[in-house]
């Protein structure tokens, strides 16, 4: 017999995957935690998982999590000391 499950989360084949800023690891997208970083180089939590910007991902690890806290993503453009 074949019972239909819906908990085939396992398979990741067709996910999106992403990269954890911190830890590099891939992880499939909605597993991870979305940030948007602003022009001004501030990074705000995407609750939407949607904002527009540039995006970066945390894994749910709580070792990213707290590495995360202090990272700063590298400012494209002019190089401008702030
Ligand atoms: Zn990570």
């Amino acid at each position: 017999m074949h019972e239909k499950n819906n908990e085939a989360e396992m398979d990741a084949g067709n996910e999106p995957v992403r990269m954890c800023v911190i830890c590099h690891g891939r992880f499939v997208k909605k597993s991870l935690n979305r940030h948007v970083v602003s022009v001004m180089g501030d990074i705000a939590a995407d609750l939407t998982q949607t904002a527009p910007g540039r995006g970066i991902y945390v894994c749910a690890s709580p070792h990213c999590a707290a590495k995360f806290v202090k990272y700063r993503p590298k400012r494209a453009g002019r190089g401008k000391h702030v």
